[in-house]
């Protein structure tokens, strides 16, 4: 069926007028309401949002404000809705798309450029000189455009990777982040097969850097960080030395010495910096070798001291990286359907939509050891908590 519009929809998939959505009022208030359903216009489909998992980011958004950024401003009393880890089924197709099909499996990424600046025009849509700009065509569902805590979600077509059906709704909620990680280590860092890689902090992108890299050939991976049970999973995913820098009996271990004892006294090819601790930026800093690189992949939440001259002497280059771009969405997807890794031990609970405030409350708090927890529309009751 086409509508007056040119929206093509399927009667396998009837779309109702309202649906389920949650808004974020003040700091860390998220209310549920309903919204209409969202129309498709050129190059965009509608998603049927099948799971969406939680990320750091969605926290520090829902709590905090900041990174997103909603009209301009803090995303607070806005009817904005957050969540931007969500993969779907697409229902509806914008007049003239031909790229996907109603009944597809897709997983999202989150930045659509606006396509006419030279950023976007070089590729580099993430990094968009119109960021925010919704009337230029710029979204980024979840920072800066509704996201998917809700049912129904539009998006366009080139931020979207059909999955195969041996991918879980699940599993396919952390397509995005395989795909930062893949952005981080590929075109942002050039990683070639050989390298030494360090990664420092355990939490999902960590995790994920550790096992794309691990993947892409880089020998040694070193993930240091503070969790027991999450270093585990590091090693499970592929790295082969998981630092533990508390150490034994509380006594702090030098991370630095530590990873330059592995990859050796020059230190790392490549180190990746994913905690956002201060500490931290310095350590990687500290830990790259002459000639080497360092990105930076979390959001700090401060300022920091950290030794510029030594960027200098010794010809390291620092690089910042805003979620995934340059379609590595797409490769990282490919690796996953390949089983390159296995990246289900990090999907830890699974909630209803409408239990949010309570799955929100496990990933913030780390509730019973958990790293990615996933909300579902439909399929867990209410109340209810699926392990996977
Ligand atoms: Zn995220
Ligand atoms: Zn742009």
């Amino acid at each position: 069926m086409t509508t007056p519009d040119g929206v093509t929809t399927s009667a396998a998939f009837p779309i109702p007028p309202r649906m389920t959505a949650w808004v974020l009022d003040g700091p860390g208030e998220l209310r549920r309401t309903e919204k209409p359903v969202p129309v498709p216009g050129r190059a965009e489909v509608l998603l049927r949002i099948d799971a969406v998992a939680i990320c750091p980011s969605d926290i520090d958004n829902i709590w905090y404000g900041w990174p997103a950024i909603v009209d301009g401003g803090p995303p607070f009393h806005k009817e904005w809705t957050p969540g931007h880890e969500y993969m779907g089924t697409v229902v509806a197709l914008g007049p003239a798309v031909d790229e996907f099909s109603i009944g597809d499996r897709v997983a999202v990424e989150i930045h659509a450029g606006c396509g006419q600046c030279r950023r976007c025009r070089a590729g580099l849509y993430t990094a968009c000189l119109n960021y925010g700009n919704r009337a230029k065509g710029h979204r980024a569902n979840g920072f800066t455009t509704d996201g998917g805590f809700c049912e129904y979600q539009v998006n366009h077509v080139n931020t979207m990777a059909r999955l195969s059906d041996d991918i879980s709704d699940e599993l396919g909620t952390l397509v995005v982040t395989a795909g930062t990680a893949m952005y981080a280590l590929t075109e942002i860092g050039g990683l070639v097969a050989g390298e030494s890689l360090v990664v420092i902090g355990e939490g999902p992108i960590g995790l994920f850097v550790a096992a794309v890299g691990k993947a892409l050939g880089a020998s040694p991976v070193v993930v240091t960080g503070l969790s027991p049970q999450r270093l585990a999973i590091a090693a499970g995913l592929g790295a082969d030395h998981a630092i533990d820098v508390r150490g034994a009996e509380g006594r702090d271990v030098d991370a630095v010495a530590a990873v330059k004892a592995i990859v050796g006294p020059h230190g790392a090819d490549y180190v990746v910096e994913c905690s956002g601790a201060p500490v931290a930026i310095g350590q990687a800093i500290a830990m790259a070798s002459r000639g080497g690189r360092v990105c930076l992949a979390a959001f700090p939440a401060e300022a920091t001291n950290v030794d510029v001259g030594r960027l200098v002497r010794d010809n390291i280059a620092l690089f910042g990286i805003r979620g995934e771009g340059k379609r590595a969405v797409h490769r990282a997807c490919a690796l996953m359907r390949d089983k390159k890794f296995d990246a289900r031990p990090l999907l830890t609970h699974t909630f209803a939509l409408d239990d949010l405030p309570t799955a929100l409350l496990y990933a913030k708090e780390k509730r019973d050891g958990a790293i990615k927890v996933v909300v579902k529309p439909r399929g867990v009751a209410a109340g209810q908590v699926a392990a996977e």
